[in-house]
């Protein structure tokens, strides 16, 4: 059933995809498109995992757009274009990120605006961040490309983190709420295991 939900989200993606290759002529090679949870990454949209799928002697590259954000049309978009950009940095051996992967480079810039899409920028002075769709980019999806909205209405839910959740034990003291179970069920243990902590942080502060 789910996956029944699922496909017309998918063909949407994969039309889009093969949408801008032919209308910016990228000749970019098929892929595998996904939409996995972003799993622990809260910020995380979508990535790219180059030739990650073989069917007989073909490697395919995977284009995964974060189930977190497939109620939400334009960002999915945003999303597929975002990448589209890393594969075709990627097929013509551009550099595309720096500082180990934190921010996009200006030859980034420079082919995501080329496809309509805007970039922010991390700090005044370097990198480049988050994309977004331009308005222009909006009114060609609308009009020629006539994305179909309505089939972006699943989503997946997200992560609660439980184990994130933060007890007040007086004024000044919280307790992760996962610890706080281990805490009360074995509170000597658990009382070690801290002022072994603070005695180490202590004695290196002191060397
Ligand atoms: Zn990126």
């Amino acid at each position: 059933m789910k996956q029944e939900k699922l496909k017309p989200v998918k063909n949407e993606l994969e039309r889009l995809y093969n949408y801008i290759n032919k209308k910016h002529k990228l000749e970019l090679p098929s892929i595998i498109i996904h939409t996995q949870s972003q799993g622990r990454s809260k910020n995380r949209k979508g990535w790219l995992a180059a030739d990650s799928w073989k069917s007989g002697k073909s490697k395919f590259c995977e284009v995964n757009v974060c189930a977190e954000y497939l109620n939400n049309s334009f960002e999915c978009c945003n999303i597929i274009l975002h990448e589209i950009t890393h594969l075709y940095c990627l097929t013509k051996k551009i550099k595309d990120t720096c500082r180990g992967g934190t921010y996009h480079t200006i030859k980034f810039k420079k082919i995501a605006e080329m496809l309509g899409l805007k970039i922010k920028k991390r700090y005044p002075s370097i990198g480049f961040g988050e994309t977004f769709l331009s308005k222009d980019l909006k009114k060609d999806l609308i009009s020629k490309f006539k994305l179909r909205a309505d089939v972006f209405d699943i989503v997946r839910i997200k992560n609660k983190n439980k184990n994130k959740t933060l007890i007040k034990l007086d004024d000044s003291f919280y307790i992760l709420s996962s610890h706080y179970e281990n805490l009360i069920e074995n509170p000597d243990f658990y009382l070690n295991k801290l002022s072994n902590y603070l005695n180490l942080n202590f004695q290196q502060k002191i060397k």
